[in-house]
């Protein structure tokens, strides 16, 4: 079994070879720790090993670990929401969450607004977009999220970032190409309709399997679950 820190290095390696495919930096991608079922040691040991950005699916894990992290001597860790959010959570996120993946109505941005006024900060959102169609997928279909997008801006107290989307599940990374190519392409649509490009400057795609060919279509974001921590047992 490898340590996590010789992941790390596995990744880092795969992402720079992808960066020069695309003719793109590696500065410009973010490893995102996915940490659905991993444990307090395992996410200290990828922090140790240089991740600075962690993703939870769970509300409540998210706070549980965080603050556990913290406690460890890593308080500078940013925290991410990934995965579907319901509203009445929304509050536990609000005071610290740096990104939140999953907005996908307007009944949830509007708790987001609510929530983050009460606490004084602006919410960075991305938009969930489910570009395959797939019925067991979360987020917006594509033209709602154009819709979306613009009722976000009149929400002083969200700040909308761009796009994310999870592909259909396949052993084939050539599979998610098409799916993150149209993730990038609604992103391009929306800026050319009059969204200010920072609104668009995030596309959170690629997961273990298929973030090569994510960094080739212009994430900015990849969340890594597997790849980092080898594989889930739960
Ligand atoms: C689990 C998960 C990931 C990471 O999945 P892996 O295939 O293990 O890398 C990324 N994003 C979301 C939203 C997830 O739930």
């Amino acid at each position: 079994m490898k340590t996590i820190a010789e992941r790390v290095t596995d990744i880092e390696v795969k992402l720079a070879e992808a960066c020069r495919r695309a003719g793109r930096l590696p500065e410009e991608i973010t490893i995102l720790a996915a940490t659905k079922t991993r444990t307090i040691p395992e996410i200290i040991e990828a922090v140790a090993a240089g991740i600075t950005h962690v993703g939870e699916n769970y509300v409540q894990e998210l706070v549980a670990k965080k603050e556990q992290v913290d406690a460890a001597g890593y308080p500078d860790i940013r925290w991410h929401a990934i995965g579907h959010l319901q509203r009445n959570k929304v509050r536990f996120l609000t005071p610290f969450c740096t990104l939140i993946h999953s907005v996908d109505s307007l009944r949830l941005a509007q708790e987001i607004e609510k929530r983050a006024a009460q606490v004084d900060r602006v919410q960075p959102v991305l938009l969930e977009v489910n570009v395959s169609g797939e019925a067991s997928k979360f987020g917006g279909a594509p033209a709602q999220v154009v819709e979306l997008a613009t009722q976000l801006t009149e929400l002083a107290h969200v700040e909308l970032q761009g796009l994310m989307t999870m592909a259909p599940y396949s052993d084939d990374p050539e599979a998610s190409r098409p799916h993150f190519q149209a993730l990038r392409h609604l992103a391009e649509e929306l800026v050319e309709s009059g969204l200010p490009a920072p609104a668009m400057r995030h596309l959170s795609m690629g997961m273990s399997g298929d973030y090569e060919v994510a960094v080739e279509e212009g994430a900015t974001i990849i969340r890594l679950g597997t790849a980092l921590f080898g594989p889930r047992t739960q």
